[in-house]
């Protein structure tokens, strides 16, 4: 596949270098659970997805615009997507995991402190 769906996606590096850095100590891509999920707290049964907008379809997200041209080769794309994700949740959840998506729109500058503070709340619960 194209190197924009390649493993070590920009956000998810920088999600991952913020736990670290926070003393964090985590698993990533485990494949032994439903969706590979990207950050892995085994002990705590947390599983952290770092979706991107576009891919994933952000609900209400103005960086999940479908492309104007091959718009149905997109669309098609985004929404089997979506119903892996939701596939994968559903697994995960029915395993007794807690999911915690991470959208690429929350790591920008501006929001990333915010977005940081309320994973590592969420991730220390
Ligand atoms: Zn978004």
């Amino acid at each position: 596949m194209s190197r924009i769906l390649s493993k070590d996606t920009k956000p998810e590096l920088l999600v991952r270098k913020f736990l670290f850095g926070n003393g964090f100590r985590y698993r990533i891509h485990d494949k032994k659970l439903p969706g590979k999920p990207d950050i892995v707290f085994p002990k705590k049964k947390i599983a952290v997805f770092i979706h991107g907008c576009f891919w994933h379809s952000h609900q209400n997200c103005k960086y999940a615009v479908s492309p104007k041209s091959n718009t149905e080769y997109w669309s098609k794309k985004i929404s089997n997507n979506v119903t892996r994700d939701r596939k994968n949740t559903d697994e995960l959840l029915e395993k007794g995991w807690k999911i915690i998506t991470v959208w690429e729109c929350e790591l920008k500058r501006s929001v990333l402190n915010q977005t940081m503070t309320a994973l590592i709340k969420s991730i220390s619960l």
